[in-house]
């Protein structure tokens, strides 16, 4: 499955990604084609058909019909560099999909320090029954990633900015290093998007994202995706092939429908947080504003060198450990609703504390005071930035009253 023009802008890619005619027929968007069941026409043409396990080509209904492969090819073509697709029932299935794909027993995994949770949960649980050790690293030491690897170092799981903590990492240089070690690099892309970071183009082997943030961008759907050039490509759909991974025919035109508006979503998204975040730098409640969009941010000056968007989710740290306070500020927000997962239209705030999960980088960082410790993350929507920053002032005001 080849990629559309090179030379399109992004936003020309998006409008026309996996419209083939035989998929959408007379109409834009591809129908909702909704089967277990493929009939064929005749003896002889089963019997073609069957033959080859390829991907966009009617079988049976795990392996897809229209609606998911004009998604799945959607996706290809706005990942520079990716000869596929697979989708996953959710961005987790995708993630430990992935590994699986390109792990076997006795190999060692290296995972971020800052992992989405649920990949650390997986790393040490569902990996390590199958024979694979994890170990942790800090993505922020460059110096001493090499010495992480041993002969049995077979994958690198990256993401960036880190969940939670969103600190910034050179990507090119971790990816070039695993390379040079014959690992194979994995990208959890959910944050910045193809739009904001090309995976493959960086230098990394697969790119993961969670559909159901910024793609689905709607708050009604679960996927994921991961994304490859044609050797990992083919790992991954023949291990998402024997897991029975499939998607609904459903949610995948909803994710195709999110698709479509998700460039001018994540530009709008990424500017209220850039104004919000520079709001809050000024307010005294706050100790640190974790935003690497943000001028000043200590991942700023990597996000500008290699990103070329972001998106609407970021952190803060409270001044003091007054845990009441803080449920206070969040139960006092109107426009903000408590839950987890990010990416949708409207905007959501979770409080956190990644001190207990992280075992190879201090939490608090140092130089910080280690009294500073409640996490506050925000994913902001569509609504309009100067609403959105009442709220929030409404939430401080409520965290001095007792
Ligand atoms: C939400 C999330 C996932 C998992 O996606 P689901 O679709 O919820 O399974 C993976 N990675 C990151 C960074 C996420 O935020």
């Amino acid at each position: 499955m080849e990629g559309s023009s090179d030379k399109q802008g992004k936003g020309t890619k998006l409008a026309g990604a996996g419209r083939r005619k035989e998929w959408t027929g007379p109409v834009v968007n591809p129908p909702v084609w909704r089967a277990s069941t493929h009939l064929y026409p005749d003896e002889a043409a089963r019997k073609a058909g069957g033959k080859n396990n390829s991907d966009g080509q009617f079988y049976y209904g795990r392996r897809g019909a229209p609606t998911q492969w004009a998604l799945a090819e959607a996706l290809t073509q706005i990942e520079p560099g990716a000869f596929g697709t697979v989708l996953y029932p959710s961005g987790v299935a995708a993630i430990t999909g992935a590994l699986l794909a390109v792990l076997r027993p006795g190999d060692v995994l290296l995972v971020t320090d800052n992992a989405y949770e649920p990949t650390r949960l997986a790393a040490l649980g569902l990996l390590r029954d199958f024979g694979v050790e994890t170990r942790f690293f800090d993505p922020t030491d460059i110096d001493g990633f090499s010495a992480h690897f041993c002969e049995r170092t077979k994958a690198v799981m990256l993401e960036v900015p880190g969940s939670l903590t969103m600190e910034m990492c050179d990507i090119p240089a971790l990816a070039a290093i695993a390379r040079g070690k014959g690992a194979v690099s994995l990208l959890d892309n959910t944050w910045a998007s193809p739009l904001g970071f090309p995976v493959l183009e960086r230098g990394c082997d697969i790119a993961v994202m969670s559909l159901t943030k910024h793609v689905g961008g709607h708050s009604d759907l679960m996927m994921g995706s991961a994304s490859a050039g044609e050797h990992y490509y083919r790992k991954l759909r023949r291990t998402a092939q024997a897991l029975g991974h499939v998607v609904s025919p459903d949610d995948a035109s909803l994710a195709l429908r999110g698709l479509r508006t998700m460039g001018v979503r994540l530009e709008k998204s990424t500017a209220s947080a850039a104004e919000i975040a520079h709001w809050l730098k000024g307010r005294p409640e706050i100790a640190h504003v974790l935003c690497p969009t943000l001028p000043g941010d200590t991942g700023f000056d990597l996000w500008q060198r290699d990103f070329t968007g972001g998106c609407g989710l970021f952190s803060f740290i409270l001044k003091g450990s007054d845990e009441d306070a803080r449920a206070r500020f969040v139960d006092a927000l109107d426009l903000f609703g408590i839950g987890y997962s990010w990416g949708g239209f409207e905007s959501l705030v979770i409080p956190f504390g990644p001190a207990s999960i992280r075992t190879a980088t201090p939490w608090p960082p140092q130089g910080w005071d280690t009294g500073d410790r409640l996490g506050i993350r925000l994913s902001i929507g569509l609504e309009d930035a100067e609403d959105l920053i009442r709220d929030l002032d409404r939430g401080f005001a409520a965290m001095e009253r007792t």
